[in-house]
């Protein structure tokens, strides 16, 4: 059952219980008022009627001494005659509550008069013929007798009313919950959408539309609730954009990968089929074995390289306190042999938190990058230098930390390939790349390294004036 049918449902019970009990409540208490004012009433009119009787009583002849029967019939038959419309319902009882006269349509039966006595005055509301009377039972002291005078007041229409009562309470109460369900109904409606809404949602991200958010229609708890779904599914189509990301950067990796490993062992397979397959004279032989010698050394190097990327992309990096002077000494004394191109080391010294290893191994890449940009096309900027290329190992410290930057004055990298280089097997040009040994994992596994650094690689170039890639490390004392 729908949670807005069970919510009608629920508050038409609340609302048919609160109305019959009211309602019962109120006819009753109008019935039971009215009932006691009529038998107040007839206790009032039997009262009078003793009272008539005593005095009728004084009036007779003075030769009884007590009253005979015929003269009370006498009296009873006058009372019975003044009565409102002709006559009156009452019945004489003398004192051993033998009848003595009962007026026409008197039909009250005898459980009145036993109990009453002479100083007592008793009434009972009684049904007879299918009509309700209030029986009344009083004593009398006419000349030396003691009688019992009962009278009968019909009081059925106080009984009707109370049926007329209840029956129009139960039409209105009948209305009232007609009107009441349908406003209910509204109510509930209005009350559930954003139950509704929500539901929507749910089944539209379950059916893959991640994108679809719940509308937000009110402030109560719904509401928020609905804040909170729609936060839950930002938060998750974030990571499914991830993962989809990851798992195309996966597939990107997987492609290139087979790639790269099918251009060296392509030649390999081809030069070792004629090696075996042909005689070839001597210098044939070793053009062949040369060919296979460095397409080999050229996946070795490249399977180091994919390690060293598994390995940075698990590794934690062990900072430690590093002189950033001993880090440039290492570099300028590698680099010293490079004659092609003029490499200028310049820093401020510091102490700063790294891997010196891993960082060395950053600084190797890009210097090498930079050297190979400067080679062909490349020039000397403005630096004094005509003949060869020049790169600028630069050292400073900055406002967040200590910048190391690598700038050459080489062929550059075109704006749309600037956020790709970084990317596994990545080249802007391949077959330039390649001829220089390249594979396109170099600036992978900086990008890698300068992660677990919590650095990441600056890179601004222009196309034919030179790059600059740089990172920050954090200064001492500041370890994450
Ligand atoms: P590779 O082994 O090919 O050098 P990298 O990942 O180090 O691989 O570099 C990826 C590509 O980025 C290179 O093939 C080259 O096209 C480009 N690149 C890297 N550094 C520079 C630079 N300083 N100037 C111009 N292009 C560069």
């Amino acid at each position: 059952m729908k949670f807005s049918i069970k919510l009608v449902l629920s508050t038409m019970i609340v609302l048919a219980l609160a109305l019959g009990f009211s309602g019962f409540y109120f006819v009753n208490n109008v019935f039971e008022t009215s009932l006691d004012r009529e038998v107040g009433q007839a206790l009032d009119e039997s009262s009078i009627l003793s009272f008539a009787f005593e005095t009728a009583a004084l009036n007779v002849p003075l030769k009884y001494s007590v009253m005979p029967d015929s003269v009370v019939e006498e009296i009873a038959s006058k009372l019975e005659m003044g009565g409102q419309g002709g006559g009156r319902l009452l019945r004489i009882a003398d004192e051993e509550k033998n009848i003595l006269y009962t007026s026409g349509g008197f039909t009250a039966d005898e459980g009145l008069l036993p109990q009453t006595d002479q100083h007592t005055k008793s009434y009972r509301v009684i049904c007879a013929q299918d009509r309700f009377y209030v029986h009344t039972c009083v004593s009398i002291n006419a000349l030396n007798r003691i009688l019992y005078l009962e009278t009968m007041k019909d009081v059925t229409e106080v009984f009707t009313e109370r049926a007329l009562g209840f029956s129009l309470y139960r039409k209105v109460t009948v209305v009232m919950l007609l009107t009441g369900m349908v406003i209910m109904l509204l109510i509930a409606s209005l009350l559930t959408k954003p139950i509704r809404l929500l539901t929507k949602a749910t089944r539209e991200m379950a059916a893959g539309d991640y994108t679809y958010r719940a509308r937000q229609i009110s402030r109560d708890e719904l509401g928020q609730l609905t804040g909170d779904f729609n936060k839950m599914a930002n938060a998750l189509e974030e990571n499914i954009c991830k993962l989809e990301e990851e798992i195309e950067a996966r597939e990107e990796f997987m492609g290139a990968f087979a790639h790269e490993l099918k251009t060296p062992l392509t030649a390999i397979i081809g030069y070792a089929d004629m090696l075996r397959s042909h005689k070839l004279d001597e210098e044939k032989s070793i053009m062949s074995a040369n060919y296979i010698y460095t397409e080999g050394k050229r996946l070795e190097a490249m399977s180091f390289r994919l390690l060293d990327i598994i390995v940075a992309k698990q590794d934690e990096a062990r900072l430690q306190e590093t002189s950033v002077g001993e880090l440039f000494a290492y570099l300028q004394e590698m680099f010293t042999e490079k004659k092609e191109t003029d490499i200028r080391f310049s820093h401020e010294e510091a102490v700063v938190w790294m891997e010196a290893n891993l960082i060395k191994t950053v600084l190797v890449n890009l210097i090498d990058n930079a050297c190979k940009a400067s080679e062909t096309g490349g020039g000397s900027g403005d630096t004094g230098s005509d003949t060869v290329g020049v790169v600028e190992v630069t050292g400073q410290t900055v406002e967040n930390g200590y910048r190391i930057a690598v700038k050459d004055y080489g062929i550059g990298i075109p704006e749309a390939e600037q956020s790709k280089i970084v990317k596994a097997f990545y080249m802007v040009d391949k077959s330039r790349a390649r001829s220089k040994n390249g594979a396109g994992l170099g600036l992978a596994l900086c990008a890698e390294i300068l992660k677990i650094h919590h650095s990441e690689l600056q890179i601004e170039s222009r196309e034919g004036e030179g790059s600059c890639f740089s990172f920050i490390l954090a200064p001492c004392g500041c370890k994450d």
